[in-house]
């Protein structure tokens, strides 16, 4: 998405050679209309795989998620980061580690937003490590679903994320995949996503 990987370059800020700060336009202060042009990207690649809800994580990737649920018509579903353990019959949690905040949280969800019968398209912001998608899949397949595909819109392909999640049959789509952000340089993958068909 070369808007997308135009803004990234504009504003996009390298705080080492793993972290890449987006505050001005997807973290902190969001640029709705970027937002909606990405989820008009995401609908059109997964509206094929006939999802029937949208899954993400808060916070960060609840902008590119609701736009994206938008327009495809579909319920969003927030998956919470809870700091302790919540002892109850009626969620789903499992344990993620977060890559910016070196944390560890619950991620949980109720049982009353999924059925068996939920083919779930995962939306996020970032990939990096895989960790959050990882543990929304646990979730979703706890709750005996099945995942449609998971969209990322900043991939960070130096890290072992997408070869986690491909390794484990999962479908991947990224909007913008950076090979590296080596000497404050931000570079982009010059390849298409690798997965996508
Ligand atoms: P993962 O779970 O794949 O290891 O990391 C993805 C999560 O960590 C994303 O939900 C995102 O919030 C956060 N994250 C990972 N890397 C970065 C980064 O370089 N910049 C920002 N802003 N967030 C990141």
């Amino acid at each position: 998405m070369d808007s997308l990987k135009r803004r990234i370059l504009k504003d996009g800020l390298v705080i080492d050679k793993n972290i890449l700060k987006v505050d001005s336009f997807l973290n902190h202060q969001v640029d709705l209309n970027l937002m909606y042009e990405i989820g008009t990207y995401f609908k059109n690649y997964f509206k094929e795989a006939k999802p029937t809800k949208i899954f993400t994580v808060e916070s960060s990737g609840i902008a590119p998620a609701s736009m994206t649920a938008l327009q495809m018509g579909l319920p969003m579903v927030i998956l919470k980061k809870e700091t302790s353990k919540i002892l109850s019959d009626n969620i789903y949690q499992t344990v993620i580690h977060s890559f910016t905040k070196s944390i560890d949280y619950n991620l949980t969800l109720s049982k009353k937003y999924i059925t068996a019968k939920d083919r779930i398209l995962i939306i996020d912001d970032f990939l990096a490590k895989g960790e959050a998608a990882s543990g929304a899949i646990r979730l979703i397949e706890s709750a005996g679903a099945e995942v449609s595909g998971i969209g990322i819109v900043i991939e960070k392909s130096f890290q072992p994320g997408r070869k986690l999640l491909e390794s484990k049959g999962y479908r991947v789509y990224s909007l913008a995949r950076i090979s590296s952000l080596e000497q404050g340089c931000i570079k982009f993958c010059s390849d298409k996503n690798p997965s996508a068909k």
